[in-house]
């Protein structure tokens, strides 16, 4: 008896070798029919004994090719055609677009083993790449993925290439980036001083040969990659280093670092069995590493910071760099390789804009003709509580949607206004955009634009409504506003910041339960009018109530008071001394002394009030002399954290709760006096960091436990941007799962306002 059946998949099914691999998985099965892309995903319609239509169904699921994700799977049987053969059968264009499409991926191990194969016809060409690895999403331009419709278009294929792309049994079969030196793209060395021309200095190898002995010689040089440019310079030159610190007006920042191999990192930091993984994985994001004690990491790198970011070579060019066998001897270990931008700019990813706009930083400019079409930074994973926590969520993981708990309207959500990013909703799909930057400057906000109206072209939605923040000043609110009026019969919505970060908690994890949300952040628009960001909720999607906060100070200054965090420990030592703080006899009082009557005088006037917990963190850093004035966001409590790290105290600080109209209010009055305390005894000041943040862990179990007491509630959703300190995190979450609560937090997506778009998306949905 002979049966049809016809199989539905979607996913990422396309461009990933699938087909091919239908075709050769079908001849252990002798099917008849066709495999054929549609504009859903792929159809495969079979003629068989229904036997070996079974086992090939099974199979199909078991043996996917390496990138292949399937999300939705449907078989229908019916009547037999009479199929003769298995054939790839033409592209359908019959259904409403919802192909999911591949982020970028790391050159495989086929392709590198090619690479520096001197006998293969692309020894050493930069732009190699198959059916398994590449670019995807950065050069697409359109559905379906097609060569035609990606930025390969402008080169014809060769003779050798055409042929591999049409040969099923190729691993090179309909890889739409295939090319080679003779047909593909090129490189180039570029240089650019300012009033001057862009002069060529070489291509081909003889670029990546004087571009590895510039580098060598303490020379920045923008290297094109992915999802944009990088700026490098050689990682153990302390004098480069330094020299694009002070070009890039970023004087402690981190930078991170690509080297070549596993062994010459871990020569450098530690890296757990998982770290591991994660760093050679397809998607090649940076990890964020311990450094070793007895390693010599340089501290120009990463100053003050126990951790360095550390990423593995993911593109051909890139391991070529590393390539001793390209000029003689001089070979490079390990290269800086930061963000291709100036500051609050996103990164360049055109060759005109890069030489223009990096010739301040850049002494040479590696440049190549495969255009990049969406940009992309590099992803940022640290791993927390042994699981990989994504800090930075874009090459290699996005444009690959979240599966949520259920059929979502079609839902715009525009996301707020630091490390910026939105999302567009569409059946279970919620295609979160990848990081796109700080929402400051007019290039990011145009940027931002330009990738809300491809996603929502690409993915094939137009949105019903449109949710964002409740912080009026926002460019994404305004620019919602200007999308509503444009868009007639769209719904705006207002979703408030904090409870949007629980809201994306309980969107990744599909949690269906009633939640204590604790949202630990910077600054987000409170409803009260106020800047929160240290709240406790209690409810769900539908509804959140207020069941907790840190106690209201002011913020001498309003966002100044971001920038130099003094003037929030100036608002707290008043908090608890008020006019006696002048006669505290610690060295912050000293050092500030010309400032403090001015600041209070803004405190008086009165300044914005805020119950943030990032500001707190702020104000302990200065009251310790570790910073005072930040030179990038979070500066100082990252570097608090750091400090802490250095002590094992037990010890805590203790913070009282009062409750007021079923409002509980965490006290810090008590814990600013124990740390004034701590320090006029001469305590080290790591020892005092790390009672303070034993501290707040403390504190917030109490504060569960009082709102499992009244509510019954047991499990706790941790989100907002302090959450990114894995000292506070790993012990929260170790301390609440001892009182037997269930804790979640954000793994796949930031736990910084990189998730507020989900979040927001999936409150809009149940108004
Ligand atoms: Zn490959
Ligand atoms: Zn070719
Ligand atoms: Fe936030």
């Amino acid at each position: 008896m002979v049966t049809r059946a016809i199989i539905n998949l979607e996913g990422i099914v396309q461009g990933v070798g699938f087909r091919p691999f239908v075709h050769r998985l079908n001849k252990r099965f002798k099917l008849s029919g066709f495999v054929a892309n549609t504009t859903r995903g792929v159809e495969i319609d079979v003629e068989g004994k229904k036997k070996n239509i079974q086992n090939f169904y099974q199979n199909l699921q078991k043996e996917l090719p390496p990138l292949a994700k399937i999300t939705n799977r449907h078989i229908t049987f019916a009547g037999p055609k009479g199929y003769k053969n298995f054939v790839i059968g033409e592209s359908k264009k019959t259904y409403p677009q919802t192909v999911l499409v591949s982020p970028d991926i790391s050159i495989c191990n086929d392709c590198l083993k090619e690479l520096f194969g001197p006998l293969d016809r692309r020894y050493l060409y930069p732009f190699i790449n198959c059916t398994n690895c590449g670019p995807r999403f950065t050069i697409i331009q359109g559905l379906p993925y097609d060569r035609p419709l990606t930025t390969m278009q402008k080169f014809k294929m060769c003779g050798s290439c055409k042929a591999e792309y049409e040969d099923i049994n190729n691993r090179r079969y309909h890889a739409q980036p295939n090319a080679c030196s003779m047909c593909g793209p090129e490189i180039e060395l570029v240089t650019k001083s300012p009033g001057h021309q862009v002069t060529s200095i070489a291509k081909g190898i003889q670029a990546l040969k004087e571009t590895i002995g510039l580098l060598k010689t303490g020379k920045i040089i923008a290297v094109k990659g992915l999802g944009g440019f990088h700026i490098a310079c050689d990682a153990d030159n302390t004098a480069a280093i330094k020299k694009l610190r002070l070009r890039k007006n970023r004087p402690f920042k981190p930078f991170a670092i690509m080297l070549s191999d596993m062994k010459e990192i871990t020569k450098i930091c530690h890296a757990s069995k998982l770290e591991r993984d994660i760093l050679t994985s397809p998607e090649r994001p940076i990890v964020l590493l311990k450094k070793k004690k007895s390693s010599k990491v340089n501290e120009a790198l990463a100053p003050r910071n126990n951790y360095l970011g550390i990423m593995l070579a993911h593109t051909p060019l890139h391991y070529l760099l590393f390539f001793p066998g390209l000029a003689e001897g001089q070979s490079i270990k390990s290269l800086v390789m930061t963000s291709g931008n100036i500051a609050d700019e996103p990164i360049e990813i055109e060759n005109n804009a890069a030489t223009n706009n990096l010739k301040g930083i850049c002494d040479y400019f590696l440049i190549h003709n495969r255009d990049i079409y969406n940009r992309m930074d590099d992803s940022i994973v640290c791993v927390m509580d042994n699981k990989p926590v994504v800090l930075r969520r874009g090459r290699g993981y996005s444009p690959m949607p979240f599966l949520v708990h259920k059929k979502m309207k079609n839902i715009l959500s525009v996301g707020a206004e630091l490390k910026s990013t939105f999302c567009i909703t569409k059946n279970k799909f919620a295609f979160l955009s990848q990081y796109i930057g700080d929402l400051k400057t007019y290039a990011t906000f145009s940027s931002y634009k330009q990738a809300i109206s491809r996603f929502l072209n690409l993915f094939a939605v137009k949105p019903k409504i449109i949710a964002r923040d409740l912080h009026p000043d926002y460019l994404s609110t305004k620019y919602s506003a200007e999308l509503g009026a444009e868009n007639k019969g769209v719904r705006l919505t207002g979703v408030q910041h904090h409870q949007a970060h629980i809201a994306s908690v309980i969107a990744e994890h599909r949690i269906k339960e009633n939640v204590i949300g604790v949202s630990l952040d910077g600054i987000g628009y409170g409803i009260d009018g106020n800047i929160w960001g240290g709240e406790f909720f209690i409810g769900n999607l539908k509804k959140f109530k207020r069941a907790a906060q840190l106690e209201y100070v002011p913020m001498p200054g309003q966002d100044k008071a971001t920038q130099e965090p003094y003037r929030m420990a100036i608002s707290y030592l008043y908090m608890a001394y008020k006019d006696k703080l002048y006669k505290l006899k610690i060295g912050f009082i000293k050092r500030h002394k010309p400032v403090i009557y001015n600041i209070i005088s803004l405190i008086r006037k009165p300044s914005p009030l805020t119950s943030s917990a990032g500001r707190l963190f702020d104000a302990v850093s200065a009251l310790l002399g570790i910073c005072d004035i930040i030179t990038y966001e979070a500066q100082a409590a990252i570097e608090l954290q750091m400090c802490a790290e250095k002590s094992q105290t037990k010890r805590a600080y203790s913070f009282k709760i009062k409750e007021t109209a079923g409002l509980f209010i965490i006290k810090p009055q008590g814990v600013i006096r124990e740390i004034v305390r701590d320090l006029k005894k001469g305590a080290p000041k790591e020892e005092i960091a790390r009672k303070f943040h034993n501290g707040l862990v403390k504190i917030i179990e109490r504060l569960c436990a009082l709102l499992r007491k009244q509510t019954h509630i047991a499990t706790v959703a941790l989100s907002g941007g302090v959450f990114q300190n894995k000292l506070l995190l790993e012990n929260l979450v170790k301390r609440l799962k001892q009182s037997g609560f269930k804790v979640y937090y954000n793994e796949l997506l930031p736990t910084n306002d990189g998730a507020i778009s989900l979040g927001q998306a999936v409150i809009a949905n149940e108004t």
